[in-house]
């Protein structure tokens, strides 16, 4: 009889989101009539920037020609795209990073899921929690000796004691999971503390895997964009963006990881490996690019007409975050995030289950946002909501949650 990879079943039996879905259907067949606002999955509302639908369209007509029709791309990505990451993401900030350090790809989930398999298994990893599911369960799917409660994973708990900044482990990690602005909590982590663990890694010769997907949110000087503002930070850290939450790809698909040359690691064998050449085999095995009409419409991103209309989506979004934010310290409540986040990271007003605010909140506001403790132990009592929906629904929450007599 075949096996299974038996990683699987060590995983918790529900995907968050899963449960949440479920929920809300129980919730509308009983409740038809029911408006119900949805302030919880983290996809955004509004439609892609008018300059991305234009280059979608001639990439499609291209491909319809014999002579501009394109085939299997390069595997890091077409140097249209590569081009404008490396100048206008990072040169045009003062940071050096060259084309063949940037890999595009189908999304930040598939490579922050997938790096796991260039990396060893005797790694003791860093997971803040609460966090974004997807760093400790592609670690539990691939490693036989991961699981929540082994060893081998140092959970980091993130609360307002610590400012939701993950403090530096008594105990060595060799890599750490590092995602600022941070979903879910919405808080961020300032360039001297992003120093200190760019200083922690290169002492202890550790791995940072920095997940920026929500770095056009940020908004105050002191908070980087990258990980790479900090020196040293190409010879210890990975860094995942992508065009979901600024442009509107969530449902298009486009994201870029950047492996700088710097970074290196000693082989068993003594011998120095670069882990740019590490994820360059890994990709080009496993994946065979990302669609050329995708990487044209994220290349309209960095046009004149792009920047403008994704600013414009990103400040509507911040906007909204700003609503909540503030409506809900009007109220009285305990808030955090939503400054340089989309996110609202909510202390539970009246009970420190987060499932029970769920309930509450569905069943008595009409209103769908997502329960801490499903983004890890330390989020049990708190509570996310985000900031991707309409101004008109976000105030009208804000309105049902004032009068609300909880
Ligand atoms: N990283 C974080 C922290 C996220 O919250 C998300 C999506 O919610 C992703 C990565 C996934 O982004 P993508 O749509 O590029 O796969």
């Amino acid at each position: 009889m075949f096996t299974i990879n038996e990683n699987f079943l060590r995983l918790n039996e529900n995907y968050l989101f899963t449960t949440v879905a479920e929920k809300i259907k129980q919730f509308s067949s009983e409740h038809p009539d029911a408006n119900i606002i949805r302030l919880g999955i983290g996809d955004v509302t509004l439609p892609l920037p008018p300059a991305v639908i234009k280059a979608l369209h001639k990439a499609v007509d291209e491909m319809a020609v014999k002579e501009t029709f394109r085939g299997y791309g390069p595997e890091r990505g077409y140097d249209f795209l590569l081009e404008k990451i490396a100048e206008n993401d990072y040169r045009a900030h003062g940071i050096d990073i060259s084309t063949d350090e940037i890999f595009v790809s189908d999304g930040a989930k598939s490579d922050t899921g997938n790096i796991v398999d260039i990396l060893g298994e005797n790694n003791m990893v860093g997971i803040t929690d609460p966090v974004y599911p997807v760093y400790l369960d592609s670690n539990i799917m691939r490693i036989k000796e991961r699981s929540i409660t082994n060893s081998k994973i140092v959970f980091l708990p993130c609360h307002p004691e610590n400012n939701f900044l993950p403090e530096i482990p008594k105990k060595r990690v060799d890599v750490i999971y590092l995602c600022y602005p941070n979903n879910p909590t919405g808080t961020v982590m300032k360039r001297e503390e992003l120093k200190r663990w760019v200083i922690y890694a290169l002492e202890n010769k550790s791995l940072i895997l920095f997940d920026a997907a929500y770095e056009a949110y940020v908004t105050e000087d002191d908070v980087p964009h990258s990980i790479f503002e900090i020196e040293g930070a190409k010879s210890c850290a990975i860094e995942f963006r992508s065009y979901s939450k600024n442009a509107g790809f969530t449902g298009l698909r486009c994201s870029y990881t950047v492996v700088p040359k710097e970074l290196k690691t000693k082989a068993s064998n003594g011998t120095y490996v670069s882990l740019n050449q590490l994820w360059l085999r890994r990709q080009s095995t496993k994946f065979n690019g990302t669609a050329y009409i995708i990487q044209r419409a994220a290349e309209a991103v960095y046009s004149p007409e792009g920047k403008e209309e994704v600013k414009g989506l990103v400040n509507y979004y911040l906007e909204n975050a700003k609503t909540i934010r503030e409506g809900l310290q009007e109220k009285g409540w305990t808030v955090y995030g939503g400054v340089n986040s989309p996110y609202i990271w909510l202390k539970c007003p009246d009970t420190n289950d987060s499932w029970q605010f769920f309930d509450r909140l569905l069943n008595e506001r009409h209103i769908v946002g997502t329960p801490g403790v499903g983004f890890g132990p330390s989020g049990e009592g708190y509570f996310r909501l985000t900031a991707f929906n309409s101004h008109e629904k976000t105030r009208e929450a804000i309105e049902r949650i004032k009068k609300w007599e909880i």
